[in-house]
């Protein structure tokens, strides 16, 4: 007995250089959600964050901080100590368009910060306040052109999802200026599409699909190849008479260059776990969101996505007008 407990502190002792270097995380987590509460960055988040807490064994703390189309946010996480406690959500606008259409950006998606994973693909659809008059996509199209003078498009800021999706819809339609109305995110812009305050808007589904069911706003489109499973009634783009207008959206989450590959590790683990677990799998889904693949739940496959959406997207943006 007395050789087996020797035995065992000797190769509990042999284990402690390992055991020293997994201490990560010793203290709660920022999760940095660049856009106000109640928009899909922010659901996404919250759902993927909690169950990545438990496997971390430390709280991760979702921090709104909106501003500048999700930027300002953004700027903040992946410019901290690359430490692991400072992490952010962003999207298709904050890693892919936001390059082309901010000059001055301080901080470079591509190689300048540690990609975690895709957290998962969103639809975009065309929506619009319950009382707009077009019934349908092809009326849509039609009154928009006619009216560009009196629309008012919501959108989350300049480079945003609702932003950047809209712009390439307004340049297929060749009308590149609406009267536009900037929020600090789609949740409020939604409670405003809600009361009728703003005529229509581009959104990921996670926030919408609620609405469009319960029949408090309307839904024009899909902008994906297929319909969603959690919307089946809502036409694609290319069923409702719109089929060059194509494009599919994204959260992930992003963490400061430099980061030790102990917490990279360890975050990837925990995404992948989270995307795993049924709970968070349903509520998910239940929203319209598409889970990502093995590959994009990795920082080489989400990095791959990043870039391969910001050369498609940068030619467009960059010439658009930023309003
Ligand atoms: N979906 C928003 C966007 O337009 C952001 C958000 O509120 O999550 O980028």
């Amino acid at each position: 007995m007395k050789t087996l407990a020797l035995g065992l502190a000797a190769a509990l002792a042999l284990a402690l250089p390992a055991q020293a270097q997994s201490k990560y995380p010793e203290r709660p987590i920022t999760m940095i959600v660049p856009f106000a509460a109640g928009g899909p960055t922010d659901i996404i988040a919250r759902i993927v964050s909690e169950n990545m807490s438990k496997t971390l064994g430390q709280q991760i703390v979702v921090e709104n901080v909106a501003g500048a189309g999700g930027t300002t946010g953004i700027t903040r996480a992946v410019t901290a100590a690359p430490d692991g406690y400072t992490i952010a959500m962003g999207h298709l606008g904050t890693f892919s368009a936001a390059p082309a259409t901010y000059p001055g950006l301080k901080y470079d998606p591509i190689n300048g910060m540690q990609t975690i994973g895709l957290a998962g693909g969103t639809p975009i659809l065309i929506v619009a306040k319950k009382a707009f008059a077009p019934k349908d996509l092809k009326e849509f199209v039609a009154y928009v052109k006619a009216n560009s003078d009196k629309v008012n498009e919501a959108h989350a800021g300049v480079g945003s999802v609702s932003w950047t999706t809209c712009t390439l819809l307004k340049g297929q339609l060749g009308v590149p200026k609406l009267n536009s109305v900037a929020y600090r995110g789609t949740g409020p812009a939604l409670n405003d599409l809600v009361s009728g305050q703003v005529d229509f808007m581009c959104d990921q589904i996670v926030s919408v699909a609620e609405q469009i069911k319960a029949g408090t706003i309307k839904a024009y489109a899909v902008a994906s190849a297929e319909r969603s499973p959690a919307l089946p009634d809502v036409p694609t783009t290319k069923e409702a008479g719109l089929p060059e207008y194509q494009i599919e959206a994204w959260n992930g989450i992003a963490a400061p260059k430099g980061l030790p590959k102990e917490a990279v590790d360890k975050l990837v683990d925990a995404l992948d776990k989270a995307l795993n677990d049924e709970t968070v799998k349903k509520r998910l889904l239940d929203l319209g969101t598409v889970l990502p693949t093995k590959e994009e739940r990795t920082p080489a496959g989400f990095a791959a996505l990043i870039k391969r959406d910001a050369d498609k997207l940068s030619p467009v943006l960059s010439a658009a007008p930023k309003q």
